[in-house]
C-alpha cells in the first residue's frame, strides 16, 4: 500500500485502510476492498485478489499522476471468513455498526476473547463504535472477487457484474423416533428417525431443483447427527441443518413453507416427532440496477465476455450495503473450485477484472461534478 503511494492506517476494528486523497475533500470516499484472511486449507485467491486489485488501481493512478475528485480508500476488511469465534465479516460488521458487545465477548476454543483479539491485530474494542459509518458517508463500496462457482467458466465468460447476493433460510430440524433392535423389529413397527430424515433431505433436493435456471436456487443439508449412531440399533433421533438460498425473496418464502410442510407431512405419516426451528435468516442484498449497468459497461470496456450474475456466497458487501451503495465484479474460478487448495483464477482474468474495476471508479468519478 505504501509503495502505491497510499497513507496507511487501521481503524478501531483493525480494518487496514490505504488512502489516496482526492481533489475535493468535501466529497465522500470511494472504497475498494476485500479480505486477506482465508478458511482453513483454503486457496490463495479468495479475497486476496480484491485487495491486490485495489492497490494496483492506486498504483496506476499514482504512476499516471491522476488525482480523482473523490478520495480513494483501499480496504482489507478484518476477518471476513468464519472465525474461531463463530462469526464472520467481523470488520465490515463493525463498519455497519452491527458488531454487538455480545459478539465482542465471544470466546474461541482456547478461551481468547474476540474483543481482545481485535486489539492484538491493531484495533481497539473499547472505541469500536468509532469504526461505524453513517449512511451516506461513503460514495460506493466496490469489490473484485473470485466467483467461487462454475457459472462464468461454463458460460465462457471472464467477468460477472454481480446483481445481488442470495438470501439464506436456515432450519434446525430434530426428528425423533424410537430406538429398537435392528434385528427383531419388523419394518412395519419401526419409528426410524433417520429414514424419516432421509425423506426430508430428498424433499429439500426436489423443492430446490424445480427452478428453470438451476443456478438460481440451491438447497443443502450440510450436517446430520444421528443417535445412538450404532450399527444394530434403529436410530431414535436425527438432527439436521437445512438451508435454502436464492436471490428472489418471495421465492425464498415460498420454498421455505413448501419445505416446512413437506417435513410435517413426512413426520406425521411416519409417526415421528418433529421439532423445526428457523435460525436467523439472511435477506437477499440487491445491487442497485443503475450500478449493475454502470459496472456492466465498465466490464464491456475490458472484455466482450461478461454477464450479470447472482452471488451464492455471502461477502463483506452484505454488511456494507447497510450504509452505502455497493458494487461487485466476479472473475472465474477454475472448475468452480474454492475454499480448497485447488482454488485458481487465471492471472489474465484478474488483470481484466482489475481493469473493469478501474473503469468503474473512473466512470463514478467522471459523473461527479467537479
Ligand atoms: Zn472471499
Amino acid at each position: 500500500m505504501k509503495q502505491a503511494g497510499l497513507s496507511v492506517f487501521q481503524d478501531t476494528a483493525a480494518n487496514l485502510i490505504g488512502r489516496r486523497t482526492g481533489r475535493n475533500r468535501r466529497l465522500t470516499p470511494i472504497w475498494i476492498g476485500s479480505h486477506t484472511d482465508t478458511v482453513k486449507n483454503g486457496g490463495r485467491f479468495d479475497g486476496t485478489i480484491g485487495v491486490i486489485a485495489g492497490i494496483e488501481i492506486a498504483r496506476v493512478l499514482k504512476d499516471n499522476h491522476l488525482i480523482l475528485e473523490h478520495t480513494l480508500e483501499i480496504i482489507d476488511y478484518t476477518a471476513e471468513e468464519p472465525t474461531e469465534f463463530e462469526i464472520s465479516t467481523v470488520g465490515s460488521k463493525a463498519l455497519a455498526g452491527n458488531l454487538s458487545d455480545d459478539m465482542l465477548a465471544l470466546k474461541d476454543g482456547g478461551g481468547r476473547i474476540l474483543g481482545e483479539t481485535i486489539r492484538e491485530y491493531g484495533g481497539d474494542s473499547d472505541t469500536l463504535l468509532q469504526a461505524a459509518r453513517n449512511k451516506g458517508s461513503v460514495k460506493i463500496c466496490l469489490e473484485l472477487h473470485i466467483e467461487q462457482g462454475p457459472v462464468l467458466e461454463t458460460a465462457g465468460n471472464i467477468l460477472g457484474a454481480v446483481s445481488g447476493i442470495v438470501g439464506i433460510r436456515h432450519f434446525l430440524v430434530k426428528v425423533k423416533g424410537r430406538a429398537d433392535h435392528a434385528g427383531t423389529t419388523p419394518m412395519t413397527q419401526r419409528l426410524d428417525a433417520l429414514a424419516g430424515a432421509a425423506e426430508m433431505i430428498l424433499a429439500l433436493e426436489k423443492i430446490s431443483s424445480r427452478r428453470p435456471d438451476p443456478a438460481s436456487c440451491v438447497g443443502t443439508v450440510g450436517r446430520i447427527t444421528v443417535s445412538p449412531n450404532a450399527a444394530n440399533i434403529i436410530p431414535s433421533s436425527a438432527e439436521l441443518n437445512f438451508e435454502i438460498r436464492t436471490l428472489d425473496g418471495q421465492l425464498l418464502e415460498t420454498l421455505s413453507s413448501s419445505f416446512t410442510l413437506a417435513c410435517r407431512d413426512i413426520a406425521a405419516r411416519r409417526d415421528l416427532t418433529l421439532e423445526l426451528a428457523t435460525l436467523s435468516p439472511t435477506d437477499p442484498v440487491f445491487v442497485d440496477p443503475g450500478i449493475v449497468n454502470l459496472i456492466k459497461k465498465a466490464c464491456t470496456l475490458a472484455t466482450d465476455h461478461c454477464q450479470e450474475i447472482a452471488s451464492g456466497a455471502g461477502h463483506d458487501i452484505n454488511q456494507l450495503a447497510c450504509f452505502a451503495p455497493v458494487g461487485m465484479i466476479f472473475v472465474p474460478s477454475r472448475k468452480g473450485r474454492s475454499h480448497c487448495p485447488e482454488e485458481y483464477t487465471d492471472p489474465r482474468s484478474i488483470a481484466i477484472g482489475t481493469e473493469a474495476l478501474l473503469n468503474t471508479v473512473l466512470e463514478i468519478n467522471k459523473r461527479t461534478p467537479a
